[in-house]
Formats: structure tokens, sequence, C-alpha cells
């Protein structure tokens, strides 16, 4: 860079950050909302488990005032035989009896009947309440899982980004230092690349990265692993690959790339990649195969570009 360069390039960076920023903040908001929805609800949820304690209590208490009243009227009827009057005042007092015991129950299935509307209305809002809860966690799920996969996924090529490479590697180095099987890693940089965003302007740039990050993707292994690192340079991870194996597999990819025959409105355009290989070695720690796969990559610029060097 020139130093008429720097501050427009640092300017843009800048605007990058931000509209990063602006984005996660964003996601943070909409996730604050969808909980304090949800907290709400929970909320609704044991106010109705609180309901339902106090209505158990109602209904005992209903259930009393029924037994106290029957029981008065039985004592009462009893004290009217015991009496002993004759059998006329006997027969009144047994139909005032058997009357107030009608009222009684009468009220007593009313006050069933409306705690038992309450309930159902009760419950129905509840459901309807759970149903949206459901929803609403559902919803949690799906926009986390969206927002995980859109952290490892690089904007413009929509392969993985070099945040998922470095996880990637990391499982990678673990399962290599348990059981030693061979792996190798790679890194593939467009040559020249410069020139084309210099003669065709930056969307054609874009364009090729785009077309090249597919031809890389569609070439590998379900088990192997390619990654935007940054710029227009890639990095593969290839598990179950001797060296040779790796470079035999990076070659074909170059001259794939070769061969897919760029085209600028009408104009031929050349693009070819360099690759470097390295594999794996048990005292790596995090970089150093990178290194190593780089240092190999810039022999092979070095040496002319188009190729790859082990
Ligand atoms: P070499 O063969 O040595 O790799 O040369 P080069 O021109 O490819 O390397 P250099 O590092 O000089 O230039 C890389 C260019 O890649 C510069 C930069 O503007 C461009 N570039 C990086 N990321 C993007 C992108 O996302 N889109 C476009 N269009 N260009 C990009
Ligand atoms: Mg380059
Ligand atoms: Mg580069």
């Amino acid at each position: 860079l020139t130093a008429e360069q720097l501050p427009q390039v640092i300017e843009r960076v800048g605007g990058l950050i931000v509209q990063r920023i602006q984005g996660l903040e964003r996601t943070r908001e909409e996730l604050q909302q969808m909980l304090d929805q949800m907290v709400a609800q929970l909320e609704m949820l044991s106010r109705y488990v609180a309901g339902h304690d106090l209505e158990e209590d109602e209904r005992k208490a209903s259930n009393d005032t029924l037994n106290t009243q029957i029981s008065g009227e039985m004592h009462a009827l009893g004290s009217a035989v015991d009496s002993g009057n004759d059998l006329a005042t006997l027969r009144k007092h047994l139909r005032t009896r058997m009357d107030s015991i009608g009222r009684h129950l009468q009220d007593f299935k009313g006050r069933e009947l409306e705690r038992s509307r309450q309930t159902r209305e009760r419950t129905d809002q509840m459901r309807g309440r759970m149903e949206e809860l459901e929803k609403e966690a559902r919803k949690l799920h799906a926009s986390l899982a969206d927002e995980k996969r859109l952290s490892l996924l690089d904007a413009l090529t929509r392969i993985p980004n070099r945040l998922a490479y470095e996880q990637r590697l990391e499982d990678e180095l673990d399962r290599f230092r348990r059981f030693g099987q061979p792996i190798c890693l790679a890194t593939c940089d467009i040559d020249h690349f410069k020139r084309v965003n210099d003669s065709y302007g930056h969307r054609a740039g874009d364009k090729v990265l785009q077309v090249v990050a597919e031809c890389f993707a569609a070439s590998v292994r379900s088990t192997d692993f390619v990654a935007r690192y940054g710029g227009e340079e890639f990095v593969f991870v290839l598990p179950g690959s001797t060296l040779e194996d790796a470079q035999a597999l990076m070659n074909r990819i170059r001259e794939k790339v070769a061969e897919v025959g760029f085209h600028f409105r009408g104009t031929p355009v050349s693009v070819t990649v360099s690759g470097g290989i390295t594999a794996l070695r048990a005292e790596d720690v995090s970089g150093d195969a990178f290194d190593r796969a780089d240092k190999a990559m810039y022999q092979a610029k070095d040496a002319g570009r188009n190729r790859v060097v082990a």
C-alpha cells in the first residue's frame, strides 16, 4: 500500500467493523426481546399453577360448607323427632328440612359449575400460551442455529471461513494425536489476483473468487475440508491423505482451476493458483502446520506460480 491509499483502506475496514458490530447488536436485541417474551409467558404459567392451588382450597371449603349444612339439617330433624310432636307437625318439619337440604345441594352444584367453567377457561388460555411459548422457543433455536451457521461461513463464497477452519483444525489435530492417521494441510492462493481486480474491476474479482471457491469445494471428498482463509487465499484440511495423496489432489485442483476458462466481456482471462502442502506432525501447535504450508506456497510462487510444492 502507498501512504495515500492507507487512510482510505483504514476507513473502509472501520466501516466494515461498524457494520458487523451493528449486525451483532441487532441479533442481540432480537434474542433479548424473544427471551423477555418467554419469561413473561413462564411467569403466567407459574401464576396458573398457583391459581390451581387456590382453587383446591376453595373446593375443600365448599365441601366443608355442604357437610356442615347437611349435618345441621339432620341434627335439627333428629331433635324434632325426639321432641315427640304429632305426625302433622313432624311432617311439616321434615318438609322444611328437605327443602333446605335441596337448596344447599343446589347452591353447592352452582358453585361447582362456576368453578369448573373458570378452570376450563383458564386451562384453554394456558394451553394457548404454552403453544405460543413452544413456537417462540423453536424460533429461538432456529435463529441461534442460523446465527451459528452464518458465523462459520464466508459471506462472499459461501464456503467455511477462517473461524470454521480454526475449529476444524483443532478437532482434526485432536484426532490425529489420538489415532495417528496421516493428515495434510494445504494453502492455495490465486496468482496475480491484483491484476484481475486492476484490469476488470473488483466485482469481476469477486466473481472469480466465488467460482474458484466453488471449484475447490466440488473437488474434495466429503471428509476433506476447504475454507477461505482470507482475501484470495484458501486452506484445505485433508484427513487420511499422505503427502503424495495431497500432492496429487492439489495438482488436480490446480489444473481444474486453470481449465475453467474465465471470460470478461468476451476476452479470456487466465486464472491460476499456487499451493503449498505439509503433513501434520504430532508436535505441531496451532499455526505451525499453516506456516509450513504457506512457506511451501511461496516457494511455488517464486518458482513461477501455477504449481504446488509439498
Ligand atoms: P500473488 O500471485 O503473489 O499472490 O499476487 P496477487 O496479486 O494475487 O497478490 P497480492 O497479495 O498482491 O494481491 C491480492 C489481491 O487480492 C489484493 C486484494 O485487493 C485482492 N482481494 C482480496 N480480497 C478480495 C475480495 O474479497 N474481492 C476482490 N475482488 N479482491 C480481493
Ligand atoms: Mg495471490
Ligand atoms: Mg495472497
